[in-house]
């Protein structure tokens, strides 16, 4: 055809200064978007300046797809995620089991599925910096989500078994550094200092190239950590395979809301209505129908602990298809929480939500924050392919999060801080309305800024375990 002959050469990838400079660019817009939608203003101006901003971010995400480049940006990504899977199998799988310096974890963490997958997470992290294979207490045979262990759905951690790797050596509690060959790692919530390979750091040898080819490189890391401990095994892979069947993924992208109720509401979070989530469904689809260029068809895969808004969404948004968690699941879970039936359901609910274009829920949820992580490594950037009604990303126990000030603030009232040019703030939150809150590190003050007037400082670690 002739039309191709006169098209140039895909691009490469641009400069690392570029790539950086671009997802600043989006992440600037989409604040503005927030600061916009926050405002009580005329209705009709609303919309066009709304209307505008959809369109600002479309093509962004355009942008970002652009063909040639960002198939190379794909390939560049997997090479690091498996670079950094090829550092964990190797410290995981010794030649002998009996003599390496080895970390237990105990998996049943007194918490729901989330959080005990975030505690072996953060065992895996540690030992990874401390050159350590990790292994789960008496192989996470006892586990209060089945009796058939960490095996009845996932692949073993390592070749070595606990016996085989303690023996008899005596557990000492963990330290670092410690001379003792085995060590055992209590919860995170229990350290008094925080070590400096703690999430959010990411390994210093990978800080620049990550940070051209992702917008959240600690989630990134975290979940390429998360997915080597979520290995499924064959029985699992299976039915979760069948689950995703079940969402039409072919007739277009579909929206994933996790929407957290029951016991966390009131004490951990607070309520969010069904109508706050499709929200950010609905503004997901229209930027994507504008990227796209054609109307899309409006789906949403919902996984929550509450069976009632499954069929909430269903009579109230008749433009949606609306798919949900699966009846035996849900069941199961309401009636008893740590049964192989729940447990197979926040699998799936998580797989599902780590497979979704794009994902609104509230970051205080670890199952949300899992689907997230879990998504991180699969080759694309879906670092900003969320809205969180709550909290900004964190991992329990991390470092405080910290981010630099690239533009002099000067407060305009008393809730908001003072910022100068190289500043640090420690980040408590974003409040989606174009501002942040937080600590500034040089006045000691809180309150809140302007959100597009920082970016984020990542910690970095020299994890030595990681391969060249
Ligand atoms: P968090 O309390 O939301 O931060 O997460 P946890 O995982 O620590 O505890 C919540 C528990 O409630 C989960 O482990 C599940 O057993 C259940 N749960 C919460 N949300 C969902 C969901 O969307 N789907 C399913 N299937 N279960 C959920």
């Amino acid at each position: 055809e002739p039309v191709k002959k006169l098209v140039a050469k895909p691009n490469k990838l641009g400069t690392i200064e570029q790539e950086v400079q671009k997802r600043m660019l989006d992440d600037r817009i989409r604040e503005m978007f927030y600061l916009v939608h926050s405002q009580s203003i005329e209705n009709s101006t609303k919309a066009l300046i709304e209307n505008q901003m959809i369109s600002l971010m479309a093509l962004s995400a355009k942008l970002e797809k652009l063909e040639g480049s960002e198939d190379e940006r794909m390939s560049q990504r997997s090479e690091i995620t498996n670079r950094i899977l090829k550092s964990i199998e190797k410290l995981q799988n010794p030649q002998s089991c009996g003599d390496v310096n080895t970390l237990v974890c105990n998996l049943d963490k007194e918490c729901g599925f989330g959080c005990q997958l975030h505690h072996v997470t953060y065992c895996a992290i540690t030992a990874f910096a401390t050159k350590r294979m990790m292994i789960l207490k008496r192989d996470g045979s006892s586990w209060k989500y089945s009796s058939r262990g960490w095996t009845s759905v996932f692949e073993p951690i390592s070749k070595c078994s606990f016996d085989d790797a303690v023996g008899k050596a005596e557990m000492k509690p963990f330290a670092d550094p410690s001379p003792e060959r085995v060590v055992s790692l209590g919860i995170v919530d229990s350290l008094l200092t925080k070590p400096a390979f703690l999430p959010q750091a990411i390994p210093e040898q990978l800080l620049s190239t990550l940070s051209s080819l992702h917008s959240h490189p600690p989630a990134f890391f975290v979940g390429t950590f998360i997915s080597y401990l979520m290995r499924f095994n064959a029985e699992t892979k299976e039915k979760l395979e069948a689950a995703l069947k079940a969402i039409p993924f072919s007739e277009g992208p579909v929206v994933g809301l996790q929407i957290r109720r029951t016991d966390k509401v009131g004490t951990e979070a607070a309520f969010h209505a069904l109508k706050e989530y499709m929200e950010w469904a609905e503004i997901w689809f229209k930027i994507e129908e504008r990227r796209q260029g054609k109307p899309l068809k409006r789906m949403v895969f919902i996984a929550s602990d509450d069976p009632t808004v499954v069929p909430e969404a269903q009579n109230n948004y008749p433009e949606y298809k609306v798919y949900g968690s699966t009846e035996i699941a849900k069941t199961a879970q309401l009636n008893n929480r740590y049964t192989d039936a729940s447990l197979m359901g926040v699998i799936t609910d998580i797989y599902i939500l780590s497979k979704v274009d794009y994902l609104v829920c509230t970051f205080s949820s670890q199952v949300c924050r899992m689907g997230y992580e879990l998504r991180q490594p699969s080759g694309a950037d879906d670092g900003s392919k969320f809205h969180s009604l709550d909290d900004i990303y964190y991992f329990g126990g991390q470092q405080a999060h910290e981010v630099v000030v690239i533009e002099d603030h000067v407060a305009l009232n008393n809730k908001e801080i003072d910022l100068k040019v190289g500043d640090k703030v420690g980040i408590a939150g974003n409040h989606w309305d174009g501002y942040s809150k937080g600590t500034n590190r040089r006045t000691y003050k809180e309150g809140v800024f302007p959100s597009y007037k920082v970016v984020n400082d990542w910690r970095q670690f020299n994890f030595e375990a990681l391969l060249d």
